[in-house]
């Protein structure tokens, strides 16, 4: 592809996006595509000759398009958002055509000092301290895992990464059973093993660990010669929001001499509202706060934020230093990629910052102030209706909920053919969680461009196929 060309495709890229995100309320939200359909259209053998870009891009519409979950549209109701709000979409245009790598400072100056000061800029957002310093990570997981490794390095004396595991006490993380995967797989990749994740048992709507059974874990474990290294918070758990109380939960750390990873990667991002800053009372004791721009503050995915009280221990676990990546003569300057596990790093800052210059805090707090609403609306409006019942409340904009109609017997089919029927109408999309052991549906409302008249239509949505269902 010559300059002329490049040019050319990129202007019909641009107008495509754009048309793109015109239309999407006309489309059906989730993919209507069997498995391996999408694959059935394509060559199975890698073409030998270049093909013209007109058959290229025409069969990106034909072929790709319908097999697309469109995570834009206004009525995505389902898992968590992934907002990609269209400024941050143009700095990714301007990422992509420079493709940087910016794992050193000296290999974009921008890309790191850019990094620095937008990560202060959302610290200051949502009202942390002046200490904690913020890394732009490429997921919540990879945050997590870097989170527990130094942890684990931490309570060994930094000796895990040198001698390995064998013949050390065995590490021991505590948690509740709210907590997102990614805490699982960090746990196995460390190398700490699932039977060190203690489960700590939870209590109360928003289901936070119970404090005393959270301490007396750590001081049994520490009896019986293990070694408690670190506590992981849930702020927002991706079921059903579960919260811990991170002011107990920091306090019974500092009693021990734990380290506190909080995972707030849905939640998060609104904490650019002081009111809802209470979720969350006490973060400012933990070491180490993620949570995801790319959710549902609006920075095109991916762009995780890492919050760390103490990056030297970070850096101490994860920097390695071989000749060819040493930036001599640049005292005082920070190199992002010690502070993560992968080495490369793309240009994310970019649209963090075009993000927050083209709205604003104002406009942005206005907007997760409108989905908590609407959903709370919402989450009224189905618990008054008939055959139905609100399974937990709304924490922030997530709220779950069943139909439990007169005489129906497996509810938990009726609930899960429910969920399918809504997806298969097109409308909306939601998805089904389990709570207590039985299936409920989630809604969330966090769509950049979702109105109050997107979230009423899902209400009609929700009780039509509900009527049509129990009348089948
Ligand atoms: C989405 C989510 C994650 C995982 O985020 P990735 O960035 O996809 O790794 C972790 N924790 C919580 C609470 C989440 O909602």
């Amino acid at each position: 592809m010559n300059n002329d060309d490049f040019r050319e495709w990129s202007r019909k890229a641009a107008e495509w996006g754009a048309d793109y995100r015109a239309g999407l309320r006309e489309l059906p939200v989730r993919a209507r595509t069997k498995p391996g359909e999408i694959a059935a259209g394509m060559e199975t053998a890698p073409p030998e000759d270049g093909e013209p870009m007109e058959a290229i891009f025409a069969d990106f519409e034909e072929k790709i398009l319908p097999g697309m979950t469109h995570w834009q549209h206004p009525r995505f109701f389902a898992y968590f958002p992934a907002n990609a709000a269209p400024v941050s979409v143009v700095a990714e245009y301007l990422v992509s055509a420079m493709a940087a790598q910016c794992m050193l400072w000296q290999t974009s100056p921008s890309a790191t000092e850019l990094e620095t000061r937008v990560l202060d800029w959302l610290r200051q957002a949502l009202g942390l301290p002046d200490g904690f310093r913020g890394v732009i990570q490429d997921s919540a997981s990879s945050a997590t895992l870097a989170a527990i490794l130094t942890m684990r390095e931490r309570a060994l004396s930094w000796q895990g990464n040198r001698q390995g595991l064998a013949g050390q006490p065995k590490v021991r993380v505590y948690s509740s059973d709210q907590v997102h995967t990614s805490v699982d797989r960090a746990i196995w990749v460390s190398g700490i093993g699932e039977e060190n994740l203690v489960r700590i048992p939870v209590a109360g709507p928003l289901r936070p660990m119970v404090p005393e059974a959270l301490e007396q874990a750590i001081v049994r474990d520490r009896e019986a010669g293990l070694l408690p290294a670190g506590i992981v918070a849930s702020v927002g758990g991706t079921s059903v929001g579960g919260t811990d109380d991170v002011a107990a939960v920091c306090e019974i750390a500092e009693r021990h001499g734990l380290y506190v990873h909080v995972d707030a990667a849905w939640a998060g991002s609104a904490m650019i509202c002081p009111e809802f800053r209470h979720l969350w009372q006490g973060v400012e004791k933990a070491h180490s706060i993620v949570f995801n721009p790319h959710k549902w503050l609006g920075a095109q995915f991916d762009c995780s934020a890492h919050f760390i009280r103490e990056p030297d221990d970070l850096v101490r676990t994860l920097a390695i230093k071989p000749e060819y990546l040493k930036t001599h003569g640049s005292d005082g300057i920070v190199n992002y990629s010690e502070w993560s596990v992968p080495l490369g790093r793309r240009f994310r800052a970019l649209k963090l910052w075009f993000l927050l210059r083209a709205h604003g805090l104002k406009q942005l707090r206005a907007m997760i102030r409108n989905h908590v609403e609407w959903s709370g609306d919402l989450a009224r409006k189905i618990a008054g209706e008939p055959d139905f019942e609100l399974v937990t409340k709304p924490m922030l904009s997530l709220f779950s909920f069943r139909h439990v109609p007169e005489g129906g017997d497996d509810v938990d089919a009726h609930n899960l053919a429910l969920v399918n029927a809504i997806n298969d109408d097109g409308r909306i999309y939601l998805t089904q969680t389990r709570v207590d052991g039985r299936i409920a549906i989630r809604f969330q409302a966090g769509q950049f461009e979702t109105t109050k008249e997107d979230v009423d239509m899902a209400f009609d949505v929700i009780r039509d196929c509900a009527k049509k269902l129990a009348s089948a």
